[in-house]
């Protein structure tokens, strides 16, 4: 793009923002420390849902020292419903280290801030521009979207070779004046006016520079990259009581909702339930008896579908629960920072 189409790119996203941008609850404030809560909490989540959490967490955690002194169990807990708690966990080390090594100041810079745990490259664009007005790019989806649209650039994105002339592009477009409100108006042109499908090209602010639209290619851009199929999965969980508490174990390092709590699986339906507590290292010692049938619950966790049958049976043998097992009440099931999928189990238990 000529230095006159980008100069007229960011006077009118600019004006266009200053009359339409959304007043989202993390707008209100450029502290570092809600803009990297709010960005860390966006990614992969939608606004409306952001906004509830967003200020449970800040009440709760209201500075980065608060939240380097919480248990992670608390953080997690908290996080519940939000889902991908890497990026719980990763706030929750990030806040330690900027405690630790940072006198409890955010580092002012892109590779200071992706020095920290989970600070990728748009993160830390996203801090540098909102909170200390540097004029560093990001790229997202809806600013990805936008940037090819407007150069016309029609190659598969979202992937780091793909999206890398795209960054180039944002580099050379974010003002040095007013960075952080032309990223966050290049966001909100995409989330609100140049949406993938049908995007609103007649009210669009920066028609007049857009390639895609002159060039009539705007539904071929970007290129839809080939999708990944979904791998479907068959588990069953089993709710094992005894004695008014049900048995609970804690997901291990590397599995999904590492650090959360839920109820044992077997792998395969609820048909083979006997025999994959047989074989069960946590349940084979337990005597269970018969196996009643509680439902179904469909989730998914990153490409894998599953389909959850859930099972329960009585234990016949006491004992201590080994490391990282519980026996616990309703009442500590709701305190516990739970699976999604293990939260509605516990919903089916009244
Ligand atoms: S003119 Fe259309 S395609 Fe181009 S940026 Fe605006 S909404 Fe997107």
């Amino acid at each position: 793009m000529k230095k006159a189409g980008k100069t007229a790119v960011v006077r009118a996203l600019l004006a266009w923002y200053g009359r339409t941008r959304r007043d989202l609850p993390w707008r209100r404030s450029r502290d570092p420390y809600g803009v990297w809560v709010s960005e860390i909490m966006l990614q992969q989540t939608q606004v409306e849902r952001v906004k509830d959490f967003y200020g449970r967490f800040l009440d709760r955690f209201p500075t980065v020292a608060a939240l380097a002194a919480a248990a992670e169990h608390d953080v997690l807990r908290l996080w519940e419903g939000l889902g991908y708690y890497r990026r719980a966990r990763q706030l929750h080390a990030a806040a330690k280290t900027i405690v630790a090594d940072h006198d409890g100041t955010f580092p002012p810079t892109v590779a200071g801030l992706r020095s920290l745990p989970g600070i990728g490259r748009y993160t830390a664009g996203a801090i540098a521009s909102i909170a200390f007005d540097l004029p560093e790019p990001i790229v997202e989806a809806n600013s990805r979207r936008v940037i090819a649209r407007l150069a016309g650039h029609a190659a598969p994105l979202g992937t780091a070779a793909g999206d890398e002339p795209i960054w180039e592009l944002a580099a050379g477009l974010v003002p040095k004046q007013h960075p952080g409100k032309f990223n966050q108006a290049l966001m909100d042109l995409g989330a609100l006016v140049c949406t993938p499908e049908q995007p609103l090209c007649g009210v669009c602010p920066v028609a007049a520079n857009c390639v895609a639209k002159q060039t009539g290619r705007v539904a071929e851009i970007p290129m839809k990259a080939a999708r990944r199929e979904a791998k479907q999965v068959c588990e069953t969980a089993v709710v094992v009581r005894r004695a008014g508490r049900v048995l609970v174990v804690q997901r291990g390092p590397g599995e999904w909702w590492e650090g959360l709590w839920d109820f044992p699986r077997l792998p395969g339906a609820a048909r083979g339930a006997r025999r994959g507590i047989e074989r069960s290292e946590v349940l084979s010692g337990l005597a269970c008896g018969a196996i009643s049938r509680l439902g179904t619950i469909a989730h998914t966790v990153t490409h894998h579908r599953i389909t959850l049958d859930v099972v329960s049976c009585a234990a016949g043998r006491s004992g201590k629960a080994a490391t990282g097992r519980r026996w616990v009440t309703a009442r500590a099931l709701a305190s516990l920072a739970m699976t999604s999928p293990g939260r509605r189990i516990t919903r089916m238990l009244g």
